[in-house]
């Protein structure tokens, strides 16, 4: 424990969805401690990461001046630069010649091409102001809605899902809403690896009597306090859930009170369910037609039930019926809008629910409004005094395809690292050397700052202030605990910088200013003024006046909808876009390690972090390991139809025999160079869940 320290801050964790209250102590400039605070999320916890992963804001690795690319330096494409000395790449700037040479680009582009030939990645990791004035300047300024980020590549057919079932986009109740609940299940989800903090109230609740239903086709550290763990087979999750849903209307469980009131759909629902008996999908998914039976009437039995998913749902190519299975399952047993009920999509970065609500995405303005619908669009062009666009922009794998077509010329990417974090890397580090003109706004000279023609130093978490909206709907506050590296600068000051030198002529003083233009054009922040957020720390929305409190359950009495009901979609059954064969007879699925978070660009500089998973990993079953004469700790190669990438092998027993399981954080053993960029039709999100894969000798 650290003794000595100058001041500590109040702030939030800059990791996951989960939001947890920080304190950080700070001497000298440097942070040295910090600790949970009682915040409503986590009630003074914090996982590994929110403890020690703070040191990447004082890396020597930060970038400190403006960056411009040498004109003789080669485009990154698929080049390993590691171990490159970047001033053979770039050479240092000013502020003044590296602005007008980032903002001058982007500007040549719009005036020769028009705004489609640009598009802008912002970042979750951003605050809810930044969010919000990146989509207004790629919109105001580019005049397109060209403009996406992570959530895209996470929940982005959840969101699909939710928005046509349901009608909003956000979580319905709190994960602390487990501890009231009778019945959780956790499916396509790690919260002990993923959302830690929020797996203790899980493990509460499984310790207070709630039945915890654990589905994954993986093993998991949650299964130890379920009382059903299904490791159905990955990619049947349809047959599963609609197994489910059959054996619930079969058996008559469900509500036909709350879905006569409530719900629209229900026929073409038990139509369509009745071939997908239990005994029928035992096969297809893996589990005993039994066990299936005892979990459906054991969700639809309880009193109060929810669900919580991850990632393991969404990113699929029938990501969105996945979720539209779990909304049938809630709206038929009217496990939704009550205390203990609900569905809860664990968001996985600090603030990708807040990015999306500020309208970072390309289908909507803020609050999730159709850039499309011409009276919201008019609303908007009064407000930012601007003509806009009226088609619907492209999301980030289109905007990587667009790039190869010759459509998109140029980027501004903010906090966001794309030659990572893309499906078929490869492709998409392609598309970004092919660029003519990419200002990239970030902290570290990032895989995809490589490719950049202007870097922008920026600012870390730690360094600003701003709010951030966790998975709970709660919105926050970050402080700034440490002073900007160098000549770094604030990011909201980047943007408006930018902004005026492509004539957008904005003033705003102060990060408040930001916020309360926001809240003006956004009902969901209706009475969270940034006074309150600053008095209270933490305020859900939607809040029904200044001072009560935000309603943490919401769709207690009808839906967002257009006729204020619940509406089933029933599924069908769609095989994964590319299953195994002779020739690749793996399935491949990637996801996140405990101490590593998203691309690794901040945990792998993260000293306590990256000494405990220090190297990249490719993990498989002990006895498929056996069966292939291959040894834990060796060096393998994992291929795909789009790439081989070496690794060193780990036994696992929570991956199943036919799996490998690769984290994405590892420059030096990128997963992404082999996962599959095929699309949800309707989330666009793509397949990082499955693809066919083979080992091969290294
Ligand atoms: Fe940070 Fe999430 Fe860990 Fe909380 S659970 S400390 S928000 S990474």
């Amino acid at each position: 424990v650290v003794q000595e320290f100058d001041t500590v801050v109040d702030s939030v964790c800059p990791f996951c969805g989960v939001g947890c209250q920080t304190k950080v102590a700070v001497k000298d400039n440097r942070i040295v401690q910090i600790d949970g605070r009682d915040g409503p999320a986590n009630e003074s916890r914090l996982c590994v990461k929110g403890r020690f992963g703070y040191d990447y804001a004082m890396s020597p690795e930060r970038l400190t001046k403006p960056l411009i690319r040498r004109d003789d330096a080669p485009k990154a494409g698929d080049i390993d630069l590691r171990g490159v000395d970047p001033l053979t790449i770039f050479r240092e700037a000013t502020w003044e010649e590296a602005l007008e040479r980032a903002a001058g680009g982007l500007k040549r582009i719009r005036d020769e091409h028009g705004g489609q030939g640009l598009a802008g990645f912002g970042s979750a990791k951003g605050s809810n102001e930044e969010a919000y004035l990146f989509q207004k300047f790629v919109r105001q300024g580019f005049g397109t809605n060209n403009v996406d980020h992570c959530t895209r590549l996470c929940h982005a057919s959840s969101v699909a899902a939710l928005m046509e079932g349901v009608g909003s986009g956000a979580v319905s109740a709190p994960f602390m809403d487990a501890l009231k609940a009778d019945c959780v299940i956790i499916i396509g989800a790690r919260p002990a690896t993923n959302h830690p903090v929020a797996a203790t109230y899980f493990k509460q609740a499984a310790k207070r009597g709630t039945k915890l239903i654990v589905m994954d086709p993986r093993g998991q550290e949650m299964m130890r306090h379920a009382a059903y763990s299904l490791r159905f087979q990955p990619g049947s999750d349809v047959a599963m859930l609609n197994a489910l849903l059959h054996v619930i209307i079969d058996e008559k469980l469900y509500d036909e009170q709350y879905i006569q009131a409530n719900v629209s759909g229900f026929r073409a629902l038990e139509a369509k369910v009745r071939d997908f008996s239990p005994e029928a999908m035992a096969e297809v998914c893996g589990i005993e037609a039994d066990v299936l039976r005892q979990v459906a009437r054991t969700y639809a039995k309880a009193e109060r039930s929810m669900i919580f998913w991850g990632m393991g749902v969404s990113q699929h190519t029938h990501g969105t019926d996945n979720s539209r299975c779990l909304i049938a399952l809630a709206l038929i047993t009217g496990h939704v809008g009550r205390a203990g009920t609900g569905l809860h999509p664990l968001r996985g970065q600090n603030n990708v629910q807040g990015a999306s609500d500020a309208g970072l995405i390309p289908m909507y303005f803020p609050d999730y409004k159709s850039v499309e619908n011409i009276d919201i669009r008019g609303q908007y062009e009064n407000f930012w005094g601007q003509t806009l666009d009226p088609k619907r922009g492209l999301t980030v794998v289109e905007i990587v395809d667009a790039i190869h077509d010759g459509e998109i010329r140029g980027m501004y990417i903010m906090g966001e690292n794309p030659a990572m974090s893309d499906p078929d890397q490869s492709h998409a580090r392609a598309a970004l050397a092919k660029l003519e003109h990419l200002v990239v706004q970030d902290i570290f000279l990032t895989e995809t700052a490589w490719h950049a023609d202007v870097v922008l130093p920026a600012s870390a978490h730690a360094e600003k202030l701003g709010t951030y909206t966790n998975t709970n709907r709660q919105v926050q506050i970050g402080r700034p605990a440490l002073d900007l590296p160098g000549e770094a600068r604030q990011d909201l000051d980047l943007i408006v910088e930018l902004a005026n030198r492509m004539g957008l002529g904005w003033n705003y003083g102060h990060v408040s200013e930001v916020y309360t233009e926001m809240a003006q054009v956004m009902p969901s922040l209706k009475h969270i003024s940034w006074e309150r957020i600053e008095r209270e720390e933490s305020v859900v929305y939607p809040a029904d006046g200044p001072d009560v409190p935000g309603n943490e359950v919401v769709f207690t009495s009808g839906f967002p909808t257009t006729d204020g009901r619940g509406r089933i979609v029933p599924t069908d059954l769609l095989p994964p876009d590319e299953v195994p064969d002779d020739e690749y007879p793996l399935v491949l699925t990637t996801g996140r390690l405990l101490e590593h978070w998203h691309t690794g660009a901040m945990t792998r500089r993260a000293g306590v972090l990256n000494a405990i998973e220090p190297y990249g990993i490719a993990a498989m079953n002990p006895y498929e390991i056996k069966r292939r004469g291959l040894s834990q700790g060796e060096v393998i190669a994992v291929e795909t139809r789009r790439g081989t990438v070496e690794a060193i092998l780990r036994a696992d027993r929570e991956v199943a025999d036919g799996m490998v399981f690769m984290p994405f954080c590892f420059n030096e053993s990128p997963a992404n160079k082999l996962t599959n960029p095929m699309l949800d039709p309707y989330g666009k999100i793509p397949e990082f869940k499955y693809c066919a894969a083979q080992i091969v000798p290294a």
